[in-house]
């Protein structure tokens, strides 16, 4: 078994866990692979193992991993850009990806809608809110959202399927768990109102466990399954 295969195994298994000990079935969960800065070779044999949702940070990187597969004539794939996206990067976004999970303004989403070709189905995206982390720029503040999502949610091209948080590191599970809270209630209310809202994405390898039990639907796991990154060696992507 390749270390790939028995990683992805491993986090199966806690996502399992933890969906189980709160009372969830574990198909609510759904298991993201972040394979940035990680070669095309990699992404496969988590695909040999299974593996079908990836996650990428970097428009260009994860641009020429779509095409790699496309080209192989690998199918049922589907990408995740969770990065941070500035508006010049929009158009490949909305070409290739399936989902963007960090629209956190009217611009942003509407070049989205305007850029996503005819023939593919609109994007589907999530609004990200800053919940917890006062340092980073990215996302809305959670009074914000009601706005943005009725803009977004009439949008054409584009899919509001829900909510996306990347907290402040907080090693304790309650306060952790606190964080996950105030997202599941914000996720629940949107979905009360948009019928299309069904992912909150939320919970990395570290608060894992908090964010299942708060209500996550998505999780975004990159080390535990393709080893730490070296980001002063980029790979190629066809290696
Ligand atoms: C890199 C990244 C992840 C995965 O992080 P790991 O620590 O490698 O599991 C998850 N979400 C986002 C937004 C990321 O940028």
């Amino acid at each position: 078994m390749s270390e790939i295969t028995h990683n992805l195994a491993q986090v199966r298994e806690k996502i399992a866990a933890a969906a189980e000990r709160c009372g969830r079935a574990s198909e609510e969960v759904t298991l993201l692979a972040v394979s940035k800065t990680k070669p095309a070779s990699a992404v496969a044999e988590a695909i040999e193992a299974g593996q079908r949702a990836f996650g990428e940070n970097y428009v260009q990187e994860g641009v020429e991993k779509i095409r790699h597969f496309q080209d192989a004539g690998q199918t049922g794939l589907q990408w995740h850009f969770i990065g941070p996206l500035q508006s010049n990067k929009s158009r490949l976004v909305a070409e290739h990806f399936d989902w963007c999970h960090t629209v956190d303004r009217l611009r942003i989403a509407t070049r989205l809608s305007e850029q996503r070709p005819a023939h593919l189905p609109p994007l589907n995206v999530l609004i990200q809110v800053n919940i917890s982390d006062e340092q980073s720029k990215s996302g809305i503040t959670l009074s914000e959202l009601d706005t943005l999502a009725a803009e977004i949610a009439v949008l054409p091209g584009v899919r509001l399927r829900g909510l996306m948080a990347i907290p402040a590191p907080e090693t304790a599970y309650d306060r952790q768990f606190a964080v996950a809270h105030q997202m599941a209630v914000a996720f629940r209310a949107l979905k009360q109102q948009y019928p299309s809202v069904d992912t909150l994405s939320l919970g990395m390898t570290d608060d894992m466990d908090a964010a299942i039990a708060a209500g996550s639907t998505m999780v975004r796991i990159g080390t535990a399954i393709f080893g730490a990154r070296d980001y002063a060696a980029r790979p190629n992507v066809n290696s």
